[in-house]
């Protein structure tokens, strides 16, 4: 049996003041430029602070240019180090070989 139009104005009342509606709080966000969290005081808040969002607007979007610099850094390292080795490598071969000709020398 449906409640008439007063008694359910009075239930909701009773059922307010029992249960408060609860403020809505902002919730934790992930900053845009790095990994931390951080508490929303505006909802559209995107950065943890200021250096962050300078950071962000100079580097354009979230590690465009910088994600490019940090490869061709990474490649030119690599190429490096494989350049290195194989000349160390290459330098170890000629002095075994060195110690093979003295050997076949001395044997002959
Ligand atoms: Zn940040």
């Amino acid at each position: 049996m449906p409640l008439d139009a007063k008694a359910q104005r009075e239930r909701r009342a009773r059922l307010k003041a029992k249960y408060p509606p609860q403020k809505k709080k902002f919730s934790r966000k992930r900053c845009l430029n790095c990994p931390k969290f951080f508490e929303l005081t505006q909802p559209t808040r995107k950065f943890c602070s200021p250096a962050c969002k300078d950071e962000y607007n100079h580097y354009g979007g979230a590690y465009g240019p910088l994600k490019q610099r940090i490869e061709k850094i990474i490649t030119k390292m690599v190429i490096e180090r494989v350049a290195a080795s194989h000349v160390e490598i290459l330098a170890e071969i000629q002095k075994l070989n060195d110690k093979i000709n003295a050997i076949v020398v001395l044997k002959s």
